[in-house]
C-alpha cells in the first residue's frame, strides 16, 4: 500500500467521509500548497494539547472556562443539557437560546456498559445546588436512550425546586441533533414540556 492509498484508507475512516470523498480530499492535498499541508498537519497533531473541557459545563475550550460559562450576557437561570460540545454549537447556531450548557459526554446504554457514572452527572447535581438555575431544559437526541436518560436526570433532580423541561419531537425520531435544521432546533425549545 502506497502513501497515497494509506491517506485515503484514514481519511475514510473520518465521520461522514466517504471512500469516494476520502480519495477527493487527498487528491487535491497533493495538488496544494506546501504550506497550506503544514498548516493543516499542524493543526491536526495540535488541536487535543490546546482544546481542553471546559471545567464547569464540559464544552471544548482553551481556556479552563469556557466562552458561554465566562459570559456576561448570558441567562444564568436556564441549563440546557446535552449529549456532546459539538450538540452546543448547532443550538448556539440559531441564535434563539442565551442560556448556560452542561454536556453529559454521552447518554446511559447500559448494554454498551454505559451507567450514570460515566456521564458527567456529579457536576450536574453540583452546579444544581451552587448556581442559581430556575429552568433545566433536557436536549438529548430524541432516541430511546435520549429520552431514557432525560427521564433519568428528572429523577435525580426532582427534589430540587427546579423546573425540569424536555424539548419537544420536532427534530426527526431517532434522528440526530448535529444533523437537524436551525428552524426544528428553535421549534424543538419553543415547543418544550415539563418533564416532572
Ligand atoms: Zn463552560
Amino acid at each position: 500500500m502506497d502513501s497515497l492509498d494509506l491517506l485515503i484508507k484514514n481519511l475514510s475512516k473520518l465521520p461522514g467521509v466517504g471512500k469516494k470523498s476520502a480519495s477527493r480530499i487527498a487528491y487535491s492535498l497533493l495538488n496544494s500548497s506546501m504550506g497550506f499541508n503544514e498548516t493543516l498537519g499542524l493543526e491536526i497533531m495540535e488541536i487535543q494539547s490546546k482544546i481542553k473541557k471546559c471545567s464547569i459545563c464540559g464544552n471544548y475550550s482553551e481556556s479552563e472556562i469556557c466562552e458561554i460559562c465566562a459570559s456576561f450576557n448570558r441567562d444564568k437561570s436556564l441549563l440546557c443539557i446535552v449529549e456532546q460540545p459539538q450538540d452546543i454549537q448547532t443550538i448556539e447556531s440559531t441564535g434563539d437560546y442565551r442560556g448556560l450548557f452542561h454536556v453529559l459526554g454521552g447518554v446511559l446504554a447500559p448494554l454498551d456498559g454505559i451507567g450514570p457514572e460515566e456521564l458527567n452527572l456529579l457536576k450536574l447535581v453540583e452546579r444544581v445546588k451552587k448556581e442559581n438555575i430556575q429552568e433545566i431544559i433536557i436536549a438529548t437526541n430524541p432516541t430511546l436512550e435520549g429520552d431514557s436518560t432525560a427521564l433519568y436526570i428528572a429523577h435525580i433532580l426532582k427534589d430540587s425546586d427546579i423546573s425540569i423541561t424536555r424539548i419537544a419531537s420536532g427534530l426527526p425520531v431517532g434522528g440526530d441533533f448535529e444533523y437537524a435544521d436551525k428552524l426544528s432546533i428553535s421549534r424543538a425549545f419553543r415547543g418544550r414540556r415539563e418533564l416532572i
